[in-house]
């Protein structure tokens, strides 16, 4: 149910983004969220028509960019996704010493006024 609250904090940003242009409307807004959140996109969706009832972003386009885990390896510079089946380590060397270089986003990118 967390979703609900995250979604609630986009649409404040999207609101205060719009502050400068108080007779616009909202029509869409793109919002980048990565797997690392833990948030799941159809969740941000379901909520998103009940989080803005009564905001200036009722009825506009919800538009997510949901951005998968990226991870280096440092030991051979691959890039991959981590998953359970290599134990979390790399698939061409097995090293488990990697850096994060996406996922983690939780950013409003863009609103459309019209
Ligand atoms: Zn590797």
């Amino acid at each position: 149910m967390h979703e609900m609250s995250y979604m609630i904090n986009f649409i404040n940003m999207a609101e205060d983004a719009a502050k400068k242009e108080p007779e616009a409307k909202i029509s869409a807004i793109e919002i980048a969220v990565g797997e690392m959140t833990g948030l799941l996109p159809e969740y941000l969706e379901k909520y998103f028509p009940e989080a803005s009832a009564g905001t200036r972003c009722a009825g506009a386009r919800l538009k997510i960019d949901y951005i998968p885990v990226r991870v280096r390896c440092n030991d051979c510079q691959n890039i991959y996704h981590p998953d359970r089946d290599h134990s979390y380590r790399c698939p061409s060397c097995a090293s488990n010493n990697a850096t994060l270089i996406e996922g983690r986003e939780l950013e409003l990118k863009n609103i459309s006024l019209e």
